[in-house]
């Protein structure tokens, strides 16, 4: 069994519901089982600032497939996803990241982990730590809680409530 580390996220539509069922759709993988779940977090777009509001979570699982394979099915994971709400190609409604496969690094045209840009953001860095507060980076040994504490967190915002 393999530790994994991914980041979720989605702003469009139902952005919890999205979550939620990629979450499920993840759990029913074979030779995988989550086990961790973060909180849902509000976050300001990154990148491209002028689209809707994001909500991301981290969660871990333990998986026995091998990481290209554990992306192929969260790439379909989307795809499934997107299909439930979009007839035509568009935004995707949930986005999947792996940022980490055990201690593995990987940087081919496909799989870049740990995630090259997970160490500069906060959306993905508040809920990663809400699950597995003394992570460390695979290369370095550098903890994560270190990388978060220099970066800008006042755009990351925990709901409270959910249904
Ligand atoms: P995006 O549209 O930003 O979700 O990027 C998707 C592309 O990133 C796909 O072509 C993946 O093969 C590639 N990719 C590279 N590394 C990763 C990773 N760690 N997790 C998810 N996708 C990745």
């Amino acid at each position: 069994m393999t530790k994994v580390y991914l980041s979720l996220g989605s702003n469009m539509g139902n952005r919890q519901d999205y979550l939620k069922k990629a979450v499920e759709s993840l759990d029913r993988l074979l030779e995988t089982e989550v086990k961790a779940v973060s909180s849902y977090y509000e976050t300001a777009a990154w990148g491209l600032t002028d689209q809707a509001d994001f909500l991301n979570l981290a969660l871990a699982l333990d998986t026995q497939l091998p990481a290209e394979s554990l992306l192929s099915a969260c790439q379909a994971i989307e795809k499934d996803l997107d299909r439930v709400r979009h007839e035509h190609w568009g935004p995707r409604t949930v986005d999947i990241d792996i940022l980490l496969y055990g201690q593995e690094i990987w940087r081919t045209e496909h799989l870049k982990v740990p995630h090259p840009l997970m160490t500069q953001r906060a959306f993905v860095l508040v809920p990663l730590l809400e699950i597995a507060e003394n992570l460390v980076e695979p290369q370095t040994g550098q903890a994560y809680k270190k990388y978060l504490s220099q970066i800008d967190t006042s755009d990351v915002r925990k709901l409270e409530q959910v249904d």
